[in-house]
C-alpha cells in the first residue's frame, strides 16, 4: 500500500464471486442488470459500480469484452512508458491483476517482459485468485527473471471464502499456493465481512500451511465502497490482531471511492 505502481489488468476470470455482499447462499443479480443495458454504454467507465458481486466485473464478464481493447506486448510497454512519472522503471512495480491474471496470458507476459522498455522493472506482484498452477515453461521464466539483478516476485493471493458465492473445492487449492513460494513471496489475503467468514480464513489457512504454505496472511474487511467499508474495518483489525495475523485496509476507497482504473 502507498508504494507507487503501475496496473495491468487482463481480461477474464474463472470465478464470478456473485455471493460478495450477499446473505448466505444468495447471489447478487447486479451484473446481470447492467449487462442487459450493455449497449447504453460507450466506455466501461459508464458502466455502474455495485455494491454486492465482483465490483471488477467488466475486466472478466465476456457481456463487458468489447470495452477492453486487445493490444500487442509492445503497446503495453509503450503505454506503461507514457504513465511513469520519469518515463522509465525507477522505483515503481508492476502490479499484474485481472479477472484472474494467471490464466492462459502466462504465455504472454514472457514477451512482454523481455521488451527492452521492461528492463529497469524490478519487482511484480500478480494479484491471483490462487487456483491457477503455474505453467512449467512460465515458471522457469519467472525464475530466471527474478535472479537478475535481485528481482522480486509477489503472488498476493486473494483465496475466496465461500461468501464469495465460489465452491470450496475450487477456490482453496493449497497445492497451487505452494508452488507460488518456489518463484518468489507469497501471501494469503482473505476479504471478511462476519465471524462467519472469519472461521473460514482460519479453516482455509490450516488446510494452507498444513501443504506447507510458510506465508503471511491477511485479513481485510469487504466494502467496495466506504459505507460498507467503515462498518466493519475495526473488527476485522482486531479479527487479524488476535490471531497473529496482518490487516490489509483497502486504501484506494477513502482515496478514490472505488472509482473505475483504481
Ligand atoms: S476471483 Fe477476483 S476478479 Fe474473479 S470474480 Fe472473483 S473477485 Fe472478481
Amino acid at each position: 500500500m502507498g508504494v507507487p505502481s503501475v496496473f495491468l489488468r487482463t481480461f477474464g476470470c474463472n470465478f464470478k464471486c456473485a455471493g460478495f455482499g450477499m446473505p448466505r447462499g444468495e447471489l447478487s443479480t447486479e451484473v446481470n442488470d447492467i449487462a442487459a443495458r450493455v449497449h447504453y454504454f460507450k466506455d466501461y467507465k459508464d458502466l455502474p459500480l455495485v455494491s454486492t458481486g465482483c465490483d471488477s466485473y467488466a475486466s472478466w464478464d465476456p457481456r463487458f469484452k468489447d470495452f477492453s481493447p486487445l493490444i500487442e506486448t509492445d503497446g503495453i510497454a509503450d503505454r506503461i512508458m507514457e504513465i511513469l512519472p520519469h518515463k522509465t522503471w525507477k522505483d515503481e512495480h508492476l502490479v499484474i491483476t485481472g479477472g484472474e491474471p494467471l490464466l492462459g496470458w502466462q504465455r504472454a507476459y514472457p514477451d512482454l517482459l523481455n521488451n527492452i522498455k521492461m528492463a529497469g522493472l524490478k519487482e511484480i506482484t500478480f494479484e491471483t485468485n490462487g487456483t491457477q498452477e503455474l505453467t512449467p515453461e512460465f515458471k522457469k521464466y519467472l525464475q530466471e527473471w527474478s535472479r537478475w539483478h535481485n528481482r522480486e516476485i509477489t503472488f498476493s493471493v486473494s483465496a475466496k471464502l465461500p461468501c464469495s458465492g465460489e465452491r470450496w473445492e475450487e477456490a482453496i487449492v493449497p497445492d497451487v499456493v505452494c508452488d507460488y513460494e518456489s518463484v518468489g513471496t507469497a501471501y494469503l489475503k482473505f476479504v471478511v465481512a462476519n465471524a462467519q467468514d472469519v472461521a473460514d480464513a482460519e479453516c482455509a489457512v490450516g488446510a494452507y500451511r498444513a501443504a506447507g504454505f510458510t506465508g503471511h496472511v491477511y485479513l481485510m474487511p469487504v466494502g467496495g465502497v466506504e459505507s460498507v467499508y467503515v462498518l466493519n474495518n475495526k473488527n476485522v483489525a482486531l479479527e487479524a490482531m488476535k490471531r497473529g495475523w496482518r490487516y490489509s485496509d483497502r486504501l484506494q476507497v477513502p482515496l478514490f471511492k472505488n472509482e473505475w482504473g483504481t
